[in-house]
């Protein structure tokens, strides 16, 4: 499955949502607060089109020795606005560089969802070679996580969904590959 980080931005995640839609796959996007109170059209469009939304903090904090309190903030504030946007509760988190707590998982009732493949796309603007190291490193029930805030990124995620459609991968929400 893939999952898309940091959006929504205004015209990248609509071009990976047209994308998403041509293909008829679902995604995962963990958002920032901050993004979905700038743009919360795309995030109504991602909902009535049965991607999953996450949480990714409202500012992208990372959670330190320090920051507790302020970081639960984060996620609960941007819960409120999600919920406000989609009327339904925000279940799923992924922690901006991994910092997790595990005692947030009672506390909010939320989950942290982690991933399994890395291609750094954000470090690259060369779409074959983001593309190249998505479809080399993916095989089966892995989580590739990508980044919805660069044309390239959209780029190649989408041809490396081509390439391993035809390999025959299906893809899923993480709710579907974590709970089934
Ligand atoms: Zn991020």
């Amino acid at each position: 499955m893939t999952s898309a980080d940091d959006g929504p931005h205004p015209s990248y995640t609509a071009q990976l949502l047209d994308g998403l839609k041509e293909r008829g796959i679902h995604a995962t996007f963990f958002v920032t607060g901050e993004h979905a109170e700038l743009h919360p059209d795309i995030i109504e469009r991602m909902f009535n089109e049965g991607h999953l939304i996450g949480n990714h903090t409202y500012s992208h904090i990372q959670l330190t020795k320090g920051n507790r309190d302020k970081f639960k903030d984060e996620l609960i504030k941007t819960n409120e606005i999600l919920k406000e946007i989609t009327g339904e509760e925000v279940q799923y988190v992924r922690p901006p560089y991994g910092s997790w707590d595990k005692s947030f998982e009672k506390e909010l009732n939320m989950f942290p969802v982690l991933w399994t493949v890395d291609p750094l796309d954000w470090s690259s603007r060369n779409v074959g070679r983001i593309t190249e190291k998505i479809v080399s490193k993916t095989g089966e029930n892995d989580i590739i996580l990508m980044h919805d805030y660069y044309d390239t990124s959209v780029t190649a995620a989408l041809q490396a969904i081509d390439e391993l459609l035809e390999e025959g991968y299906t893809f899923v929400t993480v709710e579907e590959i974590l709970f089934d």
